[in-house]
């Protein structure tokens, strides 16, 4: 008899677990708090628009076409490349500075800013790329037994690399370029993470290798949700039951294996092999109850900025905007160094704007155009009262509206705002943490909560806040590796 996994959540790390786990033979039950899958993959449906949620764009499309390919359906999506990949904005600069792919191009539009721009930037990129390609098998790739296991991995990893373990992104740029806007525009990944260049170790320039060189970055034609749609559809032909507005909060135990887990009504879900797609740190404190992830402990960890998010429907066409843009002041080192512990809500904000139906018209009705705004700000830790949501998006909206030259408030057809405490409501993300556990070094490899439960044989995790981290190829890679390891561990049983 197929043995049944029941997965906690619907997030793309559920959804990939469970498409690989239906393709070994499992039966998958999946029950979600909310009431629609895809957890931050999530869309917003309101008056005639269509809004990707959270995540709107990603590297390493590749990911993807391994998770259908290994699973043997066709791969559902269709994918657009960026390109340019996007277009960064400066207060008092009138010109956006478009980030290309072609370095010749690049450079031509940092000419008379940053001289030998084109030079400089195949050198860094050159250097990235080696730890890219040095640590991908070594360090995400794979599954660790252990701290013992995970340094001897790190081992085989060059030592001419270590420095940059030490030093912070920001500071590798500083010594690599003249330019302030070339320093600002590169150390754009950090925030990726969910983290500043200030507080980021350099090793991770490798993302400014993926995004300019190795895969660049994809959107879905049709928006993000397509990517929870048609794994859902997948699902559903393989007999995968899905039940939400089921919240779990208690786990019933025999021994060392978990022998059910309860929701909030009191109902008792059960199965052979059980998987958490809520975050794996906080899931541990709060569902099992273990000291160290009680609730101090949590907030001792470093967590990646909570994300402040505006749904704008407006009328008429926004020509000069791109797919992707980012709106910067010009003090961003003292604005990245403080903003993100402070309690209260920035004058001149730094926020990003994303218009998809640039790319996919269907999501705006004739003649309109549906942005998303993006603004990181501090996690519930630092700033827990949000009343001032509707002040802050007035704010921001009033500043998008004079960078551009439109009236965004006057040709405003639907607003919805969501601040940390709905992220944090709606999905159970920690302080309403963007991006779940931090990466630091430590809280990656095997110092990141493992995809193994410590206690329990039969419990194992996916997601942001396991490993290898957060972002959408790389939740994908978490689900081949825990299913890897359910595979080993349970064959047979
Ligand atoms: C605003 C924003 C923008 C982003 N932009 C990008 C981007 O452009 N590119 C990119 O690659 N990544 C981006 N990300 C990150 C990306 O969204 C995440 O890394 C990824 O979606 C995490 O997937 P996950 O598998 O961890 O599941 P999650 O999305 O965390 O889903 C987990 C699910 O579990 C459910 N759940 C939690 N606890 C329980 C419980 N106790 N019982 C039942 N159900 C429960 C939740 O409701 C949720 O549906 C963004 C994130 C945010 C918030």
């Amino acid at each position: 008899m197929a043995k049944k996994v029941l997965i906690i959540g619907s997030g793309l790390g559920s959804l990939a677990t469970a498409l690989r786990l239906t393709s070994k033979g499992y039966e998958v039950e999946i029950v979600e708090k909310f009431h629609r899958p895809g957890g931050r993959l999530n869309i917003i449906e309101k008056d005639g628009f269509s809004f990707d949620m959270g995540p709107s764009f990603f590297s390493m499309s590749y990911e993807f076409t391994e998770l259908f390919k290994s699973c043997g359906v066709q791969n559902p999506l269709k994918l657009n490349e960026l390109n340019p990949l996007y277009a960064v904005y400066f207060e008092g600069r009138e010109k956006p500075f478009m980030i290309h792919k072609d370095l010749a191009k690049l450079a031509q539009e940092f000419a008379g800013i940053e001289p030998d721009m084109e030079r400089k930037t195949r050198a860094y990129l050159e250097a990235a790329g080696k730890i890219f390609h040095d640590t991908e098998d070594i360090v995400i790739k794979r599954n660790f037994n252990g701290t013992a296991d995970y340094l001897m991995q790190l081992s085989r990893v060059p030592w001419k690399h270590a420095p940059k373990m030490f030093r912070s992104m920001w500071k590798e740029l500083d010594g690599r370029f003249d330019s302030q806007e070339v320093k600002v525009i590169f150390s754009l990944v950090a925030f990726f993470l969910g983290s500043t260049p200030f507080q980021t170790p350099a090793v991770y320039s490798l993302l400014n290798y993926t995004e300019l060189i190795h895969d660049g970055y994809w959107n879905v034609q049709g928006g993000m949700y397509q990517i929870v749609t048609k794994i859902k559809e997948i699902l559903d032909t393989r007999g995968v039951k899905f039940h939400f507005n089921t919240e779990i909060v208690k786990v019933h135990q025999s021994g060392s294996r978990v022998t059910g887990f309860e929701d909030a009504n009191g109902k008792i879900w059960t199965a052979d092999i059980y998987v958490s797609n809520s975050d794996a740190a906080s899931f541990r404190g709060k569902v099992l109850n273990r000291k160290k992830y009680d609730t101090p402990k949590l907030d001792e960890m470093d967590w990646t900025l909570s994300p402040f998010t505006i749904y704008l429907g407006v009328k008429g066409r926004l020509e000069n905007l791109k797919h992707h843009n980012y709106f910067l002041g010009n003090n961003f080192e003292d604005y990245a160094s403080t903003i993100f512990k402070t309690s209260v809500s920035p004058k001149k904000p730094y926020y990003y704007v994303n218009v998809s139906s640039r790319s996919n018209p269907e999501s705006a009705p004739d003649g309109c155009e549906n942005l998303f705004i993006l603004c990181p700000m501090p996690d519930l830790r630092y700033k827990p009262d949000w009343s001032d949501s509707e002040d802050l998006a007035d704010n921001i909206i009033a500043d998008l509206s004079n960078r551009i030259g439109y009236d965004l408030k006057a040709n405003t057809l639907t607003r919805t705002v969501m601040d940390p405490v709905h992220w944090q409501n709606n999905f159970n993300l920690y302080r309403g943490s963007g991006l779940g556990l931090a990466h630091g070094l430590n809280q990656i490899g095997a110092f990141r909560p493992s995809n193994k439960d410590e206690e329990f044989s039969n419990l194992y995790y996916v997601g942001a806040s396991t490993v290898p981290g957060t972002g959408l190829p790389i939740v994908v890679i978490g689900s081949r590796l825990v299913t890897e390891r359910i595979e080993k561990e349970h064959a047979g049983v």
